[in-house]
């Protein structure tokens, strides 16, 4: 299930849905990292939930969780893309891999900096177009495969081109039976007039410290005070607070002393666990992790050369470095250190984090257990 950042809107959306009056054409509007996506899953959930309860969707019944995962037949999700001349890509079912990646990776809370980013697209145009409008309208021709209503989720509808925005208006005028458009954006007035006075329009204000540092705990398991300050700087943007928590280097100290205490003690079970929790972190966060324990390592090998007036390293985690410093033998640093360098290469890959960090771990392991006999 999504994190539902707006309750009080879902409350309402939810007693709209149960006495059948759901607008056929729904516009979210407000600032990113407000909510407006995950409202929009949820409400896809919600309306072909097998298992419904008086809160809407169950969250795990077969439908429930297909569109949780991006993978219901009948949810479709047009995001703006960039016609990529050479992987003949063009249109949203044609980015359908990193679309679902995307959006699960920021669990529903995407930046449109973090999509164009993901598409490496910093010098395209990046738009909802035509083909887009063409393979939807076909797609609605069909039946619903599974669920009672077809839903279909236009994320940054401000980036509609007027041909695409012209097509999909017809779409609206001709609504086909049981469907459900959610179109999302920054703000009311960037969306072409035509169509936004067909939609029932929603604003999602910005959200409170509160709300934002709550999540941070409970879903995120950051600690209080780093989730509070997060949320006071965020001004309401969940996502912003995410990448705020995810530049500050301090949230891996704890995690890079016990992974690489556990690594030289091959401690298995405590590797497994730690890897896992890597794992979970965004791929930014991943790559942030790995470039600190690099910098860790390095400092590391200066203080085995004993010049501690060099190391630039948190007060923190000074002990640490020094003590780890003692154990480390310039041939075991290189080893170490080409090892983070290639697993770095595979983070940018679409390749399973929990091998990856397992397999990584158990490299280091060998490495640090092979530099303990050589003493
Ligand atoms: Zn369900």
């Amino acid at each position: 299930m999504p994190f539902i950042a707006q309750p009080q809107i879902q409350h309402q959306l939810l007693q709209t849905i149960e006495q059948g009056r759901l607008a056929h054409a729904n516009l979210f509007w407000g600032n990113a990292g407000t909510g407006k996506l995950a409202m929009a899953l949820w409400i896809a959930q919600t309306l072909n939930c097998s298992q419904h309860t008086d809160k809407g969707a169950c969250g795990t019944c077969e439908s429930c969780q297909k569109t949780a995962k991006l993978i219901h037949p009948d949810v479709t999700w047009i995001l703006p893309t960039y016609k990529s001349e050479t992987e003949k890509k063009r249109t949203s079912e044609d980015f359908t891999p990193e679309i679902r990646a995307f959006l699960l990776e920021h669990h529903f809370y995407p930046s449109y900096a973090q999509w164009v980013d993901t598409l490496d697209a910093y010098n395209k145009q990046t738009a909802i177009t035509v083909e887009d409008i063409r393979q939807l309208k076909q797609k609605m021709s069909l039946a619903s495969f599974e669920g009672k209503f077809k839903v279909v989720i236009l994320w940054h509808a401000e980036k509609m081109r007027t041909e695409a925005a012209n097509a999909f208006l017809k779409l609206l005028e001709e609504p086909p039976t049981n469907t459900i458009f959610i179109l999302t954006a920054p703000s009311p007035e960037q969306v072409l007039p035509t169509i936004q006075s067909r939609c029932q329009s929603t604003f999602f204000p910005p959200l409170s410290d509160e709300t934002i540092a709550n999540y941070l705990i409970d879903f995120h398991k950051i600690e209080n005070i780093t989730a509070h300050k997060a949320a006071f700087l965020a001004q309401g943007n969940i996502n912003e607070a995410i990448r705020l928590i995810e530049q500050d280097t301090h949230i891996f100290d704890e995690i890079t002393q016990n992974w690489l205490r556990a690594c030289y003690a091959v401690k298995m079970s405590e590797i497994q666990n730690i890897s896992d929790t890597i794992a979970k972190l965004s791929r930014e966060a991943q790559k942030n992790f790995l470039v600190y324990l690099l910098h860790i390592l390095r400092n590391a090998m200066i203080a085995h050369y004993e010049v501690e007036k060099l190391l630039f390293v948190p007060d923190t985690m000074k002990e640490f470095v020094l003590k780890f410093g003692k154990t480390l033998s310039p041939q075991t640093f290189e080893e170490l250190y080409n090892t983070l360098n290639q697993a770095m290469e595979y983070v940018n890959r679409n390749i399973n984090s929990k091998i990856l960090y397992m397999t990584l771990s158990v490299r280091m392991a060998k490495i640090l257990d092979k530099s303990k006999k050589i003493k």
